[in-house]
């Protein structure tokens, strides 16, 4: 698919379990016209990272199920993806989450509440850091 001139073809996969803050996050990444995959556990997240392989992962630290520090670990794990860079979404009241987020091999970290005249510039910067 040829991407139009005016459209941002890069493809983010978003693994949040909170309506609320995958709603925030979706309406940001399509005013930066970026595509978006999503899920909202790490099962699906990681399923969907191997078969499209996306540009960069959203993934919040706190899902059910398995959490975002060990589905970090199993992308950084794979040969396949470990290229994809990983920007953890961490809650700013979990102080220590920063640091276990990249001892977990996460590549960068947004802090929640996001703040939504940053976002979209430091993802940019992520994307252009992983080529
Ligand atoms: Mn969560």
């Amino acid at each position: 698919m040829k991407p139009a001139d005016d459209q941002n073809s890069k493809l983010v996969l978003v693994i949040e379990d909170n309506p609320l803050n995958m709603k925030l996050v979706r309406q940001l990444l399509l005013i930066g016209k970026y595509r978006i995959l999503e899920s909202t556990c790490s099962e699906d997240g990681l399923e969907i990272a191997r078969r499209h392989h996306p540009d960069l992962i959203l993934m919040d630290i706190q899902l059910p199920g398995m959490d975002g520090l060990a589905a970090t670990r199993c992308l950084k794990e794979d040969p396949q993806l470990r290229c994809i860079p990983v920007v953890a979404l961490t809650s700013f009241a979990m102080a220590d989450d920063e640091l276990k987020a990249r001892e977990a091999g996460c590549d960068g970290v947004i802090t929640k509440p996001i703040n939504t005249r940053t976002f979209l510039q430091t993802i940019s910067e992520y994307m252009v850091r992983s080529v």
